[in-house]
């Protein structure tokens, strides 16, 4: 049975943390009761709102490269297939506690998940191939990090793994995403922000790479046309003078301050630059609300009561 009145529509991008929070290894377990914390407040929001749901995987894909290369038995596999293997187990995880919350509350019958595979376009000719910047997979032990056969940089987290991270060109299924969002199905997808690919000719092909999953997101909500654009993470939101004496979470900020404080490198790339940046973009495309704030408060950033609102400038 549909639901009615449910004309606004909400895309939440959790982060890396919904699934593995600060000092736990990253079991199973841990990343299903993690998952709970947002995922209840989605089911509960899903009564409100047409719901998208878009997901990173940098610990998962960096450590799924790990895992390719402490065994010579068998062939290792591109990242490509590696963002592809992590849509899949974290779709499945996302799903399945959504399900159960669903559940919980009664409306399992009403609210039909899909998780898709999503392909997202990149340019070939993107500058960011040259240099790898996003951080992925476990912090690294300075001594491991200086003797690692692979690039490494000094992350607010630690020592950590990058990879070259082009930027988002094109959600590949957009029109189908609208379709099944129109119809009330949540549709939890670009995760990992897409299988990043680059087109030949009338196919596609994928390429050695992750894509950030903040402009991934950004993308999307502004390709299907969303209300409201939701990042949840583990800060309470966008801090200037972040780590320092002054440090000021900031409640709302428009399109031009943010660009400011981007551009001061209050928010540096890998973490909270992306965030803002994607916030940004969808509010100049159009969206109405951009919102960064904590996994655990994802209801009270939609009620306008936490996280950083980017705004169109007056
Ligand atoms: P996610 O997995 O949610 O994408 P990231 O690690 O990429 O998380 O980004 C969130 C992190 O950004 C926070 O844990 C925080 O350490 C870092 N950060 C850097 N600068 C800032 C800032 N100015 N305000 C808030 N957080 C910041
Ligand atoms: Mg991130």
């Amino acid at each position: 049975m549909k639901q009615k009145g449910k004309t606004q529509s909400l895309l939440v991008a959790l982060g890396g943390n919904a699934l593995i929070r600060k000092g736990q290894v990253g079991t199973v377990e841990e990343q299903f009761e993690n998952l709970k914390v947002p995922i209840r407040q989605i089911a509960r929001l899903s009564r409100r709102f047409k719901i998208l749901i878009t997901h990173g995987n940098g610990p998962q894909v960096g450590n799924l490269l790990l895992q390719q290369e402490c065994c010579s038995e068998v062939p290792r596999l591109p990242l490509e297939i590696l963002v592809a293997q992590t849509q899949g187990q974290i779709g499945y995880m996302i799903e399945s506690v959504l399900d159960s919350e669903l559940m919980a509350l009664g409306i399992q019958y009403q609210q039909f998940i899909v998780s898709l595979i999503s392909y997202v376009v990149v340019d070939e000719n993107d500058p960011a191939f040259l240099e790898p910047t996003k951080p992925i997979g476990p912090v690294l032990q300075e001594q491991t990090a200086m003797n690692a056969p692979y690039p490494v940089r000094k992350t607010p987290k630690g020592f950590r793994r990058v990879v070259v991270s082009p930027k988002p060109v094109t959600i590949v299924e957009k029109r189908e995403i609208k379709k099944l969002i129109e119809q009330d199905f949540i549709v939890i997808c670009c995760g990992g922000g897409g299988i990043p690919v680059v087109r030949e000719g009338r196919s596609f092909c994928g390429v050695d790479a992750v894509i950030d999953k903040d402009l991934a997101s950004s993308k999307l909500a502004e390709e299907v046309d969303v209300d409201i654009f939701l990042i949840a993470t583990d800060e309470k939101g966008a801090a200037i003078h972040y780590g320092s004496a002054e440090q000021e979470f900031l409640r709302e900020i428009t399109v031009d301050q943010a660009t400011e404080y981007l551009k001061e490198g209050q928010f540096p790339p890998g973490s909270m630059g992306p965030k803002v940046e994607a916030a940004i973009q969808f509010v100049q495309s159009g969206g109405k609300r951009a919102v960064i704030t904590s996994i655990d408060s994802i209801e009270a950033a939609i009620s306008g009561d936490a996280g950083t609102e980017i705004r169109p400038n007056p």
